[in-house]
């Protein structure tokens, strides 16, 4: 008996290890969709006779390895087994180590069906499948059992010691975690039914909403007990996705913390994912052998840091400083690098994107490789907007015309036709002098046109696929998205026209396919998991979550109680002040008078929200007359991230002075502010979005879907943005301060009963 647990790989895994050589070459090359691969395999297997075995399992094994996959077909009357791939530039382009990838996944094949079939000898064929022309070219090799048999075994052989390797890391991986110590000496307050309700949503394999106030640690108290599972439960990997770059460094934190206090460090490896944009090292250069020097030679050395990655000691986290060194000491992209080593690591912490887009990795790789994986989504509130903006997609009239200026003449021709079918469309729309509509059905004529031109441009660039045009490509991909978006239209999403200039002949609009459910596509992602914890400080109403992130029906929903008393946090609600847009400018003597006071009665560091950037430049004109003895600070328009830093370091234990920001804006959430730093909140709108067209449709549209248009559309997400606002003063057990809500409706029953149970409102003497 073999006293080692087998490893279990995919064929395809195994040669991309094993056989994978040469450059990076991510050079542009347009790849057929997912369904134009279907039915081009479709379409082949149609072509062969009656005996054809499409779709062929195998599985062979060699030593402790169990190599496992699907042939695309055998012919058993010609001996002839085939690997189809499906293609659309022509193939003289395709890089030399593509070629060979496919023969030795075809070889593998050949060696485990030889050896089911007790053959000798067998047809080998490499059938490339054009999906323009439908055009088949066939290259076909005869090979002898015994051959093929040599080969399987040399890339079982070049694999071996790295499962090997895996599977001890596993079995300590998993005998660490079930000794693993809590990284405090007690939990906080709150933390622990927190971290319970975690393990227990793991085991149940259920999806968990768990509100929990700032403060009690959820980073650390997600993360344990999901680690703490993983063993009992075969999880392969857990994913915290994160909807900020502070989400991502406080996960970050809590691992590194996790990791120092077991008595041994446990054997975690632990993967920070970046954007392309940020980890790249050569930002001018494009990603292949020829242009970058990182790419060139990739696979040659990918294995050797690949080895160093996995063997850095015990509590080291990969982060983005930490790999970069390590990609640059082994002279490979550290992009890619990090790419490859999603599939050795433990946990993998990166942005939403990466498991709920459109062609999110972390989810395509985990459904490719069968792994099982737990989901932690911190602040989580922000997943309905990200969800919704991850399945929207904008056309803008502006950049066709624009790009029609500097085309290459080949596509002068298809970008005309699109520029007047679009034209047709503004007559259309615009018939009744609207500048906005909803356009009842998806324009057909227009998407046609867009298909063609997005036709011509694969072309071109396949033809050319070395020039570097970027406003072409970004129109291209843009292109693509919208019309993937189109074929996945439904009630979850609208067609809109809006009018974005207008002139004698030069009408232009945006196009956009806007999601408004975002709970269509969220859902089966988050079925995909074996759990999901989604965790945030206000994640209430649970209804309004479920409907739309898309819960699964077995979901859990924990509110964890606030460590705070009431006595630590005024609240107070001025009745005098009514923040509707057409009181504002009346209001705003008594709204600038009540801050002065608070600040004279109390002075401190306070924050002060208001619901745009007009209306606090037009607050803090009118408090700087009034009151010229504080200091304010004003939040910029799109301040960069060292601009922000530079803001609330102004905030210190000694200073004295109202930061002046916008609610739902950077300093609304995620931002730590303990002691003195901050010691009060003014709160200047109920939060609630705008009253425009396209909030006006999202509420129909919202209330045709779920009966709840207003309080989904305006009042719940308004509300979230206060109590996150408001959030930012009681950090800790010991802070003290005052929240200051600053309108009339504050005073409404039904408005109270979504803001924090704890608080204790005064009544307005
Ligand atoms: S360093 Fe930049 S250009 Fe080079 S391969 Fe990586 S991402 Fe591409």
């Amino acid at each position: 008996m073999n006293a080692k647990p087998q490893y279990t790989v995919a064929v395809r895994a195994l040669c991309e290890f094993a056989a994978k050589s040469g450059d990076l070459d991510l050079r542009f090359t347009p790849a057929p969709s997912s369904q134009e691969g279907i039915a081009g395999h479709a379409l082949v297997a149609s072509r062969r006779g009656a005996d054809y075995r499409a779709e062929l399992s195998l599985s062979g094994q060699y030593q402790g390895l169990l190599v496992r996959g699907r042939a695309d077909g055998y012919d058993p009357g010609r001996k002839r087994l085939e690997e189809v791939k499906t293609h659309r530039v022509a193939l003289a382009r395709m890089p030399a180590n593509h070629r060979a990838l496919h023969w030795a996944q075809l070889k593998v094949y050949g060696a485990l069906l030889c050896a089911s079939e007790g053959l000798t000898e067998l047809d080998l064929a490499l059938v490339y499948f054009d999906v323009v022309s439908e055009q088949e070219t066939v290259l076909c090799e005869r090979h002898s059992a015994a051959e093929l048999q040599m080969f399987f075994e040399q890339l079982c052989e070049r694999f071996q010691g790295w499962a090997e390797r895996e599977l001890d890391h596993r079995a300590a991986r998993d005998q660490a975690l079930n000794t693993l110590r809590f990284p405090h000496a007690d939990f906080r307050q709150g933390q622990r039914p927190l971290a319970e309700s975690v393990y227990k949503a793991a085991v149940s394999g259920r999806c968990l909403l768990a509100q929990a106030p700032t403060g009690i640690g959820k980073t650390v108290g997600t993360i344990f007990p999901l680690l703490k599972a993983s063993p009992g439960q075969r999880l392969d990997k857990v994913f915290f996705l994160a909807a900020k770059t502070s989400g991502r460094a406080m996960a970050l934190e809590a691992l590194n913390k996790i990791s120092r206090a077991a008595p041994e460090a446990p054997p975690l490896r632990v993967l920070e994912l970046v954007a392309r944009d940020k980890a790249c090292e050569h930002p001018d250069k494009a990603c292949h052998g020829e242009s970058c020097p990182l790419a060139q030679g990739f696979y040659e050395r990918l294995p050797a840091a690949r080895l160093a990655a996995v063997s850095q000691p015990s509590g080291t986290l990969l982060d983005k400083a930490a790999l970069r060194a390590l990609a640059l000491q082994h002279q490979v992209c550290p992009y890619y690098l990090s790419q490859e080593l999603v599939r050795w690591a433990d946990v993998v912490v990166g942005d939403y994107n990466y498991f709920f887009d459109l062609s999110a990795m972390l989810h395509g790789m985990s459904q490719e490789a069968g792994w099982r994986v737990a989901l932690l989504v911190d602040e989580a509130h922000n997943l309905v907007e990200r969800g919704r903006k991850m399945y929207s997609a904008e056309l803008q009239q502006a950049k066709l015309r624009a790009l029609k200026l500097d085309a290459p003449a080949v596509l002068k021709k298809p970008l005309d036709k699109l520029q007047r079918t679009w034209a047709a469309l503004n007559k259309e729309a615009g018939e009744a002098q609207r500048e906005y509509a909803v356009l009842e059905a998806l324009p057909a004529k227009l998407l046609t046109a867009l298909q063609l031109a997005s036709a011509a441009i694969t072309e071109y660039m396949s033809e050319h696929p070395t020039e570097r045009d970027v406003a072409l490509q970004d129109f291209y991909f843009e292109a693509l998205h919208f019309t993937r978006l189109a074929e996945l239209f439904g009630p979850h999403s609208l067609c809109d026209w809006q009018l974005s200039s207008q002139g004698l002949a030069k009408t232009s609009s945006t196009l956009c396919i806007r999601n408004v459910l975002p709970a269509e596509f969220l859902k089966p992602r988050l079925q995909a998991a074996h759990t999901a914890v989604l965790f945030s400080a206000t994640l209430q109403p649970f209804a309004y979550f479920a409907d739309l992130l898309g819960l699964p029906e077995r979901s859990a929903w924990l509110e964890v109680e606030a460590p705070f008393s009431a006595e630590q946090l005024q609240v107070r609600v001025a009745q005098q002040v009514s923040t509707r847009y057409q009181h504002r400018r009346a209001s705003l003597p008594a709204l600038v008078a009540l801050m002065g006071q608070q600040f004279q009665q109390a002075p401190g560091n306070y924050l002060a929200f208001f619901s745009s950037h007009d209306y606090l430049n037009e607050a803090a004109d009118l408090f700087e007359r009034e009151f010229p003895a504080i200091t304010i600070w004003r939040q910029q328009r799109r301040m960069a991230e060292s601009a922000q830093a530079e803001f609330l370091a102004r905030l210190t234990e000694s200073s004295q002075g109202i930061g002046f920001v916008v609610l739902g804006g950077s300093f609304s959430e995620g931002v730590d502010l303990p002691g003195k730093r901050l010691i009060g909140a003014f709160i200047a709108t109920l939060g609630l979005p705008q009253l425009n067209p396209v909030n006006e449709q999202i509420r129909m549209r919202l209330d045709q879907l779920l009966g709840q248009g207003y309080d989904y559309a305006y009042l719940y997400p308004g509300l979230q943005k206060v109590v996150q606002a408001a959030g930012r003063v009681i950090r800790t057990v010991s802070d003290a301060g005052v929240v200051v809500l600053m309108d009339d409706r504050y005073a409404q029953p039904e408005i109270q009963a979504l803001l924090p149970r704890w608080w204790r409102i005064e009544r307005p003497s």
